[in-house]
């Protein structure tokens, strides 16, 4: 949201209904001036052509003098304009009735305000006999009546155009005290373009009443700058925490991330854990039981790793872990999986390989590990692993199973180690 743009809006709109006013002003004065010529030549050239024509010139006169509202002049004019019709009807008869040229009434009868311009009005002559100048009347006072009518339309236009606006701008800024503001100054200005009586005057409200709006938009503007400065300030602030709360919400997350893959992996070998496994044979598990296919798994223990430990050192021992785990992961078929379940035993989960097929995987792996190559102090050093093969009823929970193939195990060690056998 930009307030700057807003305010850009409000003032452009503000100039341009400023505009629209002394435009109205001006026409208004072009008309005023209008009603005065027309004024003087009809009392040079119609006065004493009828008492009509004669009292409304009158009023005439005296609505310009005194007040010069559209609405009273618009009517009088309308009367005027039928007036001066009328005597465009009676030209003959007129003739004949009254052939007397007609007593143009003399200046001084006019009101004071109509005495100088009077002066210069054009030659007097026989109304009733010059149809010309009374079309010429007639021309004026329609076009009088247009401009009239046009003035009227246009403030009324620009009345209906500044309520629109603060319509929007009350939408657009939430400025409510300012709307209900400036709409009472413009209902106020309204009421005095149609009550007052002095143009003068008129403009002096005009022009006081839109400086007090100017005011209260000045008023507006720098509080809505305020609250927007305040509200930067307070949206910068917010960014900033949030930023923060993202870098350490990242960072965070990196480190529950860590903390989560370390929870699941040995450290020893980098192999899958324990926890790992049995979250791994859960899923496995379920798999199982929505497709049918088959489960397997292996538990594979490295023989007479006492000795090793205890012949060639703990570290010896350790790098023995190593390679083997890394010998089990590298060497493992499709779809199985392998963890160091404890010690120096290992679990291998066989997914959808039925008993054989997993016992002869556990057997392969089994002769991989042997075929290792180790050295201690120069001299070879031979690695075996046994192992036992179990795989899953339908409604076996995974510790019977390994439970099983533990004991395959203990029978393929029994039986001589370095062997695989199925429970
Ligand atoms: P068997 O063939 O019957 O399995 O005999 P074994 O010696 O392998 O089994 P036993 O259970 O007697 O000994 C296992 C040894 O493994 C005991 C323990 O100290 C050692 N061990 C367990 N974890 C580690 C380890 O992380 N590093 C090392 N270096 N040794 C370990
Ligand atoms: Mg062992
Ligand atoms: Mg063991």
């Amino acid at each position: 949201m930009s307030t700057g743009v807003e305010q850009d809006i409000w003032e452009r709109k503000y100039h341009l209904a400023l505009e629209r006013m002394e435009r109205d002003e001006r026409d208004f004065r072009d008309l005023e001036e209008g009603l005065r010529r027309l004024a003087v030549r009809l009392a040079a050239l119609a006065r004493g052509q009828g008492s009509d024509i004669d009292s409304l010139l009158d009023r005439l006169n005296e609505a310009l003098r005194d007040s010069p509202q559209p609405a009273l002049l618009d009517t009088l004019l309308e009367s005027l304009s039928e007036a001066v019709a009328g005597l465009d009807r009676l030209p003959s008869a007129v003739n004949d009735d009254a052939p007397a040229a007609p007593a143009v009434s003399a200046p001084a009868a006019a009101p004071a305000a109509l005495a100088v311009a009077a002066t210069e009005a054009v030659a007097p002559s026989p109304l009733q006999q010059d149809s010309e100048v009374v079309a010429s009347l007639r021309t004026d006072i329609a076009r009088l009546q247009d401009l009239l009518a046009a003035v009227s339309a246009r403030l009324g236009d620009m009345t209906r155009y500044l309520a629109a606006e603060l319509a929007y701008g009350e939408a657009a800024a939430g400025g409510r005290e300012l709307d209900a503001t400036v709409r009472e100054e413009m209902r106020a200005l309204g009421e005095s373009t149609l009550t007052a009586t002095d143009l003068g005057a008129l403009q002096a409200e005009v022009n006081a009443r839109l400086s007090l709006i100017d005011t209260h938009f000045r008023k507006y503007r720098d509080r809505e700058d305020a609250r927007m400065a305040a509200y930067r300030d307070r949206a910068e602030r917010m960014r900033d925490r949030v930023e923060e709360l993202e870098t350490q919400t990242s960072s965070l997350q990196d480190s529950l991330r860590r903390e989560h893959a370390l929870a699941l992996t040995d450290l020893l070998t980098g192999l899958p854990n324990r926890l790992a496994y049995e979250r791994h044979i859960e899923a496995a598990q379920a798999r199982m039981r929505e497709t049918g296919a088959s489960l397997c798994l292996a538990a594979l223990d490295i023989d007479h790793f006492k000795t090793i430990n205890d012949s060639l050192g703990h570290a010896a021992g350790d790098a023995v872990l190593r390679i083997v785990g890394q010998t089990l992961t590298r060497e493992l078929p499709d779809a199985a999986f392998v963890a160091r379940y404890g010690g120096e035993e290992f679990v291998v989960v066989f997914s959808g390989s039925e008993r054989d097929a997993a016992l002869q995987a556990a057997k392969g792996l089994c002769a991989l590990v042997a075929s290792l190559a180790f050295h201690a102090s120069g001299k070879p050093v031979t690695v075996t692993m046994s192992g036992g093969v179990a795989c899953f009823g339908r409604n076996d929970t995974a510790a019977e199973v390994f439970e099983r193939a533990d004991r395959a195990l203990y029978s393929a060690k029994n039986a001589g180690r370095n062997r695989c056998q199925a429970g």
